[in-house]
């Protein structure tokens, strides 16, 4: 592998107090040996800072502070220079340019991180995590985020997959030397069960993984029902201040409020809630495709109804085409008389005007989406779209192999399904040899990380 050196700015571009820029690779010392007016950083220790300037020829760039990590400790395990410089476009610039004059090469996207997982100092779900961690919105994600970059995830998976490599080097074993007595030979009756059980075991981290989406991502979520039900008030109430703006003529609020509500640490992503309040008519007025899709789109329907007036027509038909999602039915106003004239499943009984039963509605929400206690420090949660996406693939190369072991159908017919499942959970920790989807990953990631 290349160990070239790279050289980026790592700190957002803009005025601020100080700013990063990063390199890596071999020549680090005798590159900055070219620009560094101070100690000669190649005889210094390890982890240690050092005062000086920079200079470009007889001019001065910039006054510096320059962290010093020497192969391979380090977090590309290569060496490592990060210039604390002042914070400004223009200077961080400048001084990248000077490296890069000198012989560094301008780092691609995420290539600091590559190299620490090409090194071998990270895995991908490591490096995953990294991302993940930058780009955290509240206290479960940076955890989750966290617990990840502890390697918790690689754990689980290493694991899984060495209970699935048992099971294949077995089958291998018995195609390869079935005189071998030694070995259990592998019938039906005993595959079919470890084949069970790893899959109880996938069946488990996929549901805590729609925990751990939910605590990462949030829900989104969609506020209907008709005009002057309540909806925007609702909103305020969950959103404690009021950013909604509430009117009491029919039809005139056309603020677009779109947003995050943070309850108890979930974030309820609301999508569209303009579309839904602005005509008497809401299927007509944002028609019903749109109407349909911002359903589908929907993880959680709160679908807000006025305790002071009977249900009318238009509700019964969304009620019904929402009826398969997870929904919850605000009957709103109760500080008025009910004059709805009926009860609804998984209802909850408010007033947002006096924000009574509040509360309770964010309960609701949150026994609906977090089965259970959530335990952060014991557990592991898969919470990366992708991590999910190849573990759900191995359920259903788990669930193949079953039917052909169940069918009795030649082992090494099982033994194909068995191995797909194993590349797949190789995939999530970057054990593969896909180099695209390495590629695409790491382009994911700022310049400079
Ligand atoms: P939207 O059109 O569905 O967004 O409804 P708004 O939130 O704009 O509310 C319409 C009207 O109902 C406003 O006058 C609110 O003050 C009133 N309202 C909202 N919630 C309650 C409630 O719990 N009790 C009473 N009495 N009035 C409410």
């Amino acid at each position: 592998m290349s160990n070239d050196t790279i050289a980026a700015i790592s700190t957002a571009l803009g005025q601020s107090a100080i700013s990063i820029v990063r390199m890596s690779g071999e020549d680090v010392f005798s590159i900055i040996g070219n620009v560094f007016k101070g100690k000669d950083l190649a005889t210094v220790d390890s982890h240690t800072i050092h005062y000086g300037k920079l200079i470009d020829g007889a001019q001065i760039v910039d006054e510096v502070l320059i962290s010093v990590f020497r192969a391979p400790r380090t977090f590309t395990t290569e060496d490592m220079l990060e210039i604390n410089c002042h914070g400004g476009p223009y200077v961080a610039k400048k001084i990248l340019e000077l490296l890069l004059t000198h012989g560094a090469r301008l780092a691609e996207k995420g290539e600091f991180t590559e190299r620490a997982f090409l090194n071998g100092r990270i895995d991908l779900t490591q490096a995953e995590s990294i991302m993940d961690i930058v780009e955290a919105r509240n206290d479960y994600s940076l955890a989750l985020a966290n617990k990840g970059l502890d390697g918790k995830i690689y754990t689980l998976v290493k694991d899984l997959r060495q209970r699935l490599l048992d099971i294949i080097a077995n089958i291998e074993v018995n195609i390869d030397y079935p005189e071998y007595e030694d070995v259990e030979e592998l019938t039906d009756e005993i595959l079919i069960p470890k084949i069970e059980d790893l899959m109880d075991k996938i069946g488990d981290v996929l549901k805590k993984a729609s925990v751990g989406k939910v605590l990462k991502d949030g829900i989104k979520t969609v506020i209907i029902g008709r005009p002057n039900v309540g909806k925007s008030s609702v909103l305020n109430a969950l959103l404690r201040e009021d950013k909604a703006i509430v009117t009491e003529i029919r039809g005139t609020t056309r603020d677009i409020v779109e947003g995050e509500i943070n309850i108890g640490g979930i974030i309820l992503n609301l999508i569209d809630t303009a579309g839904i309040r602005d005509s008497d008519d809401l299927i007509e007025n944002i028609g019903i495709e749109k109407a349909k899709n911002l359903i589908k789109e929907a993880e959680l329907i709160l679908y807000v109804l006025n305790n002071n007036e009977p249900l009318s027509e238009e509700d019964t038909k969304l009620l019904d085409m929402t009826k398969h999602k997870k929904r919850i039915v605000i009957i709103n106003k109760i500080d008025l008389e009910s004059k709805i004239g009926r009860t609804f499943e998984n209802s909850v009984h408010i007033s947002a005007l006096n924000r009574t039963n509040i509360e309770k509605l964010e309960e609701r929400i949150e026994t609906m989406f977090l089965e259970g206690d959530i335990d952060l420090a014991g557990e592991t949660y898969l919470s990366n779209a992708r991590h999910i996406a190849k573990m759900k693939q191995v359920r259903r190369n788990l669930e193949d192999a079953l039917a052909s072991a169940q069918d009795h159908l030649p082992v090494d017919m099982v033994e194909i399904d068995l191995k797909t499942a194993w590349d797949a959970l190789g995939e999530i920790i970057g054990d593969t040899k896909d180099a695209a989807l390495l590629d695409e990953l790491f382009s994911k990631f700022c310049l400079g990380k």
